[in-house]
């Protein structure tokens, strides 16, 4: 194919994707969005293929094949709560390839020389250390998502000191690596320092703080793509990855306002975090209720607002939840919904598993819409929300949380809360919620206990 044709398929694929990014903003045009996503990646890969640069297109329809069966399986199987695991461990793979194509690209460089050279391997040396960042970076996050490495903070002795000479050492070792015309060792060891550097870095952040890391990742997977379209002389890998490390960095940037968080001290590896879990405080004892009491409470109230969270993803409710939204509309009681920007395991988790049961979007609203109303609401259904509704973040400056916006949801009359056990929620601290008078506790499968309730009602 001529290369002014992939010239100009690479720029509608680029102008596909910034549309993309504009639908994915709003649920209401949000299947439009991936579609410009799905179409502008399809003439992106095919441009790619046919390029006059590439000569053994076997190889490559090969290694698509595999991957893109690899990839097909993977998201076929995963479950909605899964999701941000898989996201991490995607990230993990662009830092891998950006590690890859750096390596590449400095073992065939081909004849340059002087000034273009040095350009070239301060790309070189950036897309390795972004990339090698991201790669343990996201495998930390993967492991932290997934419960199999711990979500509270690693707390090293020295650790800010640790990132900095990490940094500092990096960027000598850059310096060299050019002056030298490119040295071997010096990227080595680069690589392994970042590899430690991106592990320490996300392990030292604890868990309520993990939405923005995986956004941040997010951010650091674009801008390794972006490093590897330089090194490979790819437009459309500059623009895309240029894309997503803007677009993540500025949801980032939202989330750590969303949960009152400095944003440098989050990206720094957690600086200046004190934490204190202090589970063993006694805060007395709590009310159970059952599915026929919580029934009739409901068919008594005029305004009922839901707020769900991780438990409810878990347990798949949102269908009986609007069944049941539903029936209570029906019978005249005001039912909305509360979403806190970090309920769930990704952003905007609850509005797409609402979306999905069909819920209208005007009754599923913002924490900071929906907040002054709790104290003149009958009933707020807490379903399987912990952190997001956790009174100590406004009330105990020593929580991990303290700090983060939350909905208020106490001040109104009374409160049920739809979980399984006593247990705390992601972040780890123990919820005064559960213990205070106007609350009482629906113990069980979210599931099962709205579907209950439901018939009830
Ligand atoms: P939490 O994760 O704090 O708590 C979820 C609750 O759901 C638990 O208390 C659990 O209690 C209950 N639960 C689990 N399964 C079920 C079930 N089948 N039926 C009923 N209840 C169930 O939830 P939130 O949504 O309030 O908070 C999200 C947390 O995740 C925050 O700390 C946030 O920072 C963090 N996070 C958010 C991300 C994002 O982008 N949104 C990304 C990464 C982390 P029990 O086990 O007793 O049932």
């Amino acid at each position: 194919m001529d290369q002014a044709l992939i010239n100009g398929a690479y720029f509608f694929a680029a102008i596909l994707f910034i549309f993309s990014l504009a639908g994915l903003s709003k649920q209401e045009s949000a299947e439009h969005g991936n579609w410009y996503g799905i179409i502008g990646m399809a003439i992106a890969l095919g441009a790619t293929i046919l390029s006059p640069s590439v000569t053994n297109i076997e190889y490559l329809l090969v290694a698509m094949l595999i991957g893109g069966a690899i990839g097909a399986r993977l998201a076929l199987k995963v479950e909605m709560t899964q999701m941000p695991e898989l996201v991490a461990m995607l990230h993990s793979f662009v830092g891998l390839a950006a590690v890859a194509v750096g390596y590449n690209s400095f073992l065939e460089h081909g004849e340059i020389s002087g000034i273009m050279l040095n350009i070239h391997l301060v790309e070189v040396f950036l897309g390795v250390f972004i990339g090698a960042v991201t790669f343990t970076g996201s495998i930390v996050a993967f492991g932290k998502l997934r419960g199999i490495i711990s979500s509270s903070p690693l707390m090293l002795p020295q650790r800010h000191k640790m990132n900095l000479i990490a940094g500092i050492v990096s960027f000598a070792l850059m310096v060299y690596f050019v002056k030298q015309e490119g040295h071997m060792i010096a990227l080595i060891v680069m690589t392994v320092i970042a590899l430690i550097f991106g592990w320490h870095l996300v392990a030292s952040i604890g868990g309520a703080d993990m939405p923005v890391v995986v956004s941040m990742l997010n951010s650091y997977s674009g801008w390794a793509a972006a490093a590897a379209g330089f090194m490979l002389g790819n437009d459309l890998l500059i623009v895309t990855g240029a894309l997503v490390g803007s677009s993540g960095a500025i949801l980032s940037y939202i989330m750590c306002r969303a949960m009152n968080r400095s944003f440098i001290s989050v990206i720094a590896g957690g600086f200046g975090t004190v934490v204190s879990v202090n589970n063993d405080q006694d805060y007395g004892e709590h009310i159970e209720t059952n599915a026929e009491e919580v029934a009739e409470l409901l068919k008594n109230a005029k305004s009922v607002i839901i707020t769900p969270g991780y438990g409810m993803a878990v347990a798949q409710a949102q269908y009986p939840v609007y069944e049941m939204t539903k029936k209570l509309r029906d019978k005249g009681v005001d039912v909305r919904f509360g979403i806190h920007p970090v309920a769930g395991r990704l952003p905007g988790h609850m509005n797409v598993l609402l979306a999905e049961a069909k819920v209208p979007y005007d009754i599923v609203l913002e924490m900071d819409e929906i907040n002054d109303d709790f104290p003149e609401t009958d009933v707020v259904l807490v379903i399987g929300a912990n952190d997001t509704v956790n009174p100590s973040a406004a009330e105990d400056p020593n929580s991990p949380i303290a700090g983060m916006p939350v909905l208020e949801v106490w001040k109104a009359k009374h409160v049920v809360a739809f979980k399984r056990s006593m247990n705390p929620g992601y972040a780890g601290v123990q919820n005064p919620l559960f213990f205070k008078d106007n609350t009482s506790m629906l113990f069980g499968d979210a599931k099962d206990s709205v579907d209950n309730i439901a018939k009830a009602i």
